[in-house]
């Protein structure tokens, strides 16, 4: 029976290797950090990693490997153990996994918080329990994929507006008027990321906040590659836009900047966290979170809370970077994020500069069609907090070494 499917796969796998888009993992031998060993890709041989200057992380604040996330780590792990082997509503519930869900709300400001294996989970629950075939999701079209598959699990309306484009999504909104047969939709919910990733472009959360008030709809933010850095506390785009206590629903990630390890929520009203306690399938059916990371997640938002050392940190390398990278001539986008896309345009051009910084021993991503428009190649640099800035200039050199390269 498997032989026919042996054969079906591996013509597909042959197709993703000719388009040019498979997906070759490099294993890092070293915590993960803005300085790691790497092996050059493949399947390979541990023994062959090499030192890299990392900047293709979401390791904004550099909490990946800080020595008082793991010293939390390890306590849990004596004090807690280390797995639940539950459930949270059967037997998998610890008082730190509350207290967690109580310091995400209290940095966030929402009223409640719930936890999640991950941000891909909070967002394939957080719809199809509060979203039915009544109910009208507008979602912006270059929101991130779990988003995308979370609302696919309704039966409501669905309408996709075009990237941050205010005018479609009022267009969209009127649309929704029509449902129920001209009654409208019981439940509207705006729908976009906080940033979107392979731009580094924020949301325009004040402009979608009025629009929700005009039209009496929800918004929902999910702020993963925001949390913990961006506005004023750190709080995310809704505080950087001054628009916290108008965004109903939050989902987000521990995974990139707080700490990196895993784990996600959707914090919010009251009653919304409360439904989703009751009826969100990926809660109900999926295992707690591990006491370590609980404990770990607690600890960054602690350091987050004392201090905006790492977050200055942060901004002022992304600002160095651009300067620098300015002065030598090379296009990037506008932007006041940490995610700076530097642009070949190119899409083989793009592959080649990023082979050649590997060889200049720093660790970056070339991204191209379909990820991104064709003929808007380029190069997504991720900066972090850990970076030094001897670490950006090399980066910067290596981009140049790269580009003189090709010239000749
Ligand atoms: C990274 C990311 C996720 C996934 O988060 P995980 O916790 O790793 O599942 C979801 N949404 C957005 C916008 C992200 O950037």
């Amino acid at each position: 029976m498997y032989t026919e499917i042996k054969q079906q796969l591996n013509d597909e796998l042959q197709a993703i290797r000719d388009a040019g888009t498979f997906k070759a993992e490099r294993a890092i031998t070293t915590p993960q950090s803005s300085h790691v060993k790497a092996t050059p890709g493949g399947v390979e041989d541990s023994s062959k990693a090499e030192p890299v200057l990392n900047f293709c992380a979401n390791n904004y604040l550099g909490l990946a490997d800080h020595p008082k996330l793991i010293e939390a780590a390890k306590r849990a792990l004596d004090e807690r153990g280390f797995g639940m082997a539950s459930v949270r509503f059967i037997c998998g519930t610890g008082d730190r996994h509350l207290e967690l869900e109580r310091r995400v709300s209290e940095f966030l400001g929402t009223e409640d918080t719930i936890l999640f294996a991950s941000c891909f989970d909070a967002n394939g629950g957080v719809f199809q329990s509060l979203f039915g075939k009544e109910d009208a999701i507008i979602s912006d079209e270059l929101n991130h994929a779990s988003l995308i598959d979370g609302i696919r699990l309704t039966k409501s309306a669905r309408l996709r507006y075009r990237n941050a484009d205010m005018a479609d999504l009022r267009a969209k909104l009127e649309e929704t008027k029509q449902l129920n047969d001209g009654k409208g939709a019981r439940r509207t919910v705006i729908v976009t990321d906080g940033v979107f990733s392979m731009d580094g472009y924020l949301a325009p959360l004040d402009e979608i906040c009025d629009l929700a008030d005009e039209f009496g709809a929800l918004v929902l933010v999910d702020d993963s590659h925001a949390v913990g850095f961006m506005g004023e506390t750190g709080a995310g785009t809704p505080e950087h836009f001054g628009v916290s206590d108008r965004v109903d629903i939050y989902t987000g990630t521990f995974g990139k900047a707080l700490g990196g390890a895993s784990g996600g929520y959707v914090a919010g009203r009251k009653e919304i966290v409360e439904m989703l306690r009751q009826t969100a399938r990926p809660y109900l059916f999926s295992n707690s979170l591990a006491p370590s990371i609980v404990e770990a997640t607690i600890t960054a938002l602690d350091l987050v809370k004392e201090s905006s050392e790492l977050r200055q940190q942060l901004f002022d390398n992304a600002a160095l970077f651009r300067r620098r990278m300015s002065e030598e001539g090379f296009e990037l986008l506008e932007g006041e994020h940490a995610i700076i896309p530097v642009m070949f345009h190119d899409a083989a051009l793009a592959g080649r500069i990023a082979d050649r910084m590997l060889e200049n021993g720093v660790y970056v991503t070339a991204f191209s069609f379909p990820v991104v428009p064709r003929g808007e190649a380029r190069i997504r640099v991720q900066l972090s907090a850990a970076h030094s800035a001897q670490d950006i200039e090399k980066v910067v050199q290596a981009f140049v070494k790269s580009r003189d390269a090709e010239q000749h």
